[in-house]
């Protein structure tokens, strides 16, 4: 196993710059704020590390990029920032999410919650859930998998229409498989940063996708037609699990990330590390590292701790979809339908570590 292992003046200047605006910019940050980035450069800080490279196959050894610093980003011409006219995160479900209107709906709820902490400031709204048919894009039978597969540049075109004014961004997600074009096997995602939109798909997030009894397989000689969706009625949808609950959260936040215009990250151990495979994404953290959450901070102008709290909030609350505002067990109607969130709790002792640095 090797280490991606910077040296403290690199990360230093990866993460301040050494233009004197940006300087100044960020001696100006609350003193708890650099008191937590300025671990980037800590050695022995417990809280960030660096990258670890486990096989050839790992993204930054087969996808050699520029990195990008915080200066980089900053002066970037092409990023998109929200402003107060376009202030809004719009998520669209395509086709069910779970295996029940409830399921289905509680989890496009619960995403909505992460990114509204995540994405501390902005909005994060909801557009009604659509079935795949009304997205008019074309789908295959994938011959190695043998599961349904709808194309990824159909949906982006979709979204791109339905975009509302006040969008900074409408990212779509469901539970079918994607292929971006008929040469390839898959994508778990596409997104058009110039556009501000994007799809991704968690499908292959569930624990069975990878498995011989994948349930997702249609028989090899069914015939698909092009205008006929019925096929996506009652077609198999994995078991929301908290594992798939934080594979989804983090490639929402991750993917949305890049709408921000941040890079795939080549500092230390960070949400925006680019992934090639499963055991890859699940290795990358939830959170990011202090060079990638000044760029994001930068574009939002959130405060570091009430958006860590938020986090917390988010974990803690169980039931919730908006934290502290929905009482628990008050929705005697509604099946009870606590949010997994087991998959996030040492993520939570994380942030609380986070948190204590900020506040001392
Ligand atoms: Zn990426
Ligand atoms: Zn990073």
């Amino acid at each position: 196993m090797q280490t991606i292992q910077h040296s403290e003046q690199t990360l230093k200047t990866a993460l301040i710059s050494k233009n004197p605006v940006l300087v100044s910019q960020y001696e100006k940050l609350d003193a708890g704020e650099q008191r937590l980035m300025n671990e980037a450069f800590r050695p022995t800080s417990g809280l960030f590390g660096p990258i670890t490279l486990h096989s050839q196959s790992d993204w930054i050894i087969s996808h050699p990029e520029a990195p990008q610093d915080f200066e980089e980003f900053f002066s970037d011409p092409y990023r998109k920032t929200p402003s107060p006219e376009k202030h809004s995160i719009y998520i669209q479900s395509i086709g069910s999410l779970g295996n029940t209107r409830i399921i289905s709906e509680e989890y496009i709820k619960w995403l909505k919650g992460y990114c509204e902490a995540f994405f501390y400031g902005l909005t994060v709204k909801l557009l009604e859930p659509v079935p795949v048919s009304a997205t008019r894009c074309s789908f295959r039978v994938n011959d190695n998998t043998q599961n349904l597969q709808i194309h990824a540049g159909d949906i982006l075109k979709y979204l791109k229409k339905k975009k509302p004014e006040d969008a900074f961004c409408v990212v779509g997600i469901t539970m079918i498989d994607l292929y971006p074009r008929d040469s390839w096997n898959f994508v778990f995602g596409q997104a058009s940063l110039t556009d501000g939109v994007g799809i991704f798909s968690f499908a292959r997030y569930g624990s069975d996708f990878y498995s011989l009894h994948y349930e997702g397989k249609l028989k090899k000689l069914q015939k698909t037609s092009p205008i006929d969706y019925s096929i996506f009625d009652n077609y198999y949808i994995p078991e929301i699990t908290s594992v798939l609950l934080l594979r989804s959260c983090k490639t929402l936040t991750h993917e949305i990330g890049h709408i921000f215009g941040l890079r795939h990250c080549q500092w230390l151990t960070c949400l925006m590390q680019g992934s090639n495979h499963l055991e890859e994404a699940d290795r990358r953290p939830l959170n990011l590292c202090p060079i990638c959450l000044r760029k994001l901070q930068c574009a939002i102008g959130f405060s570091i701790v009430e958006r860590y709290k938020a986090l917390v909030r988010w974990i803690d609350d169980e039931s919730a979809d908006t934290p502290g505002v929905t009482p628990k067990h008050s929705r005697k109607d509604k099946e009870n339908l606590p949010k997994p969130v087991e998959a996030f709790k040492e993520w939570k002792e994380w942030i609380l570590k986070c948190l204590a640095l900020l506040q001392k």
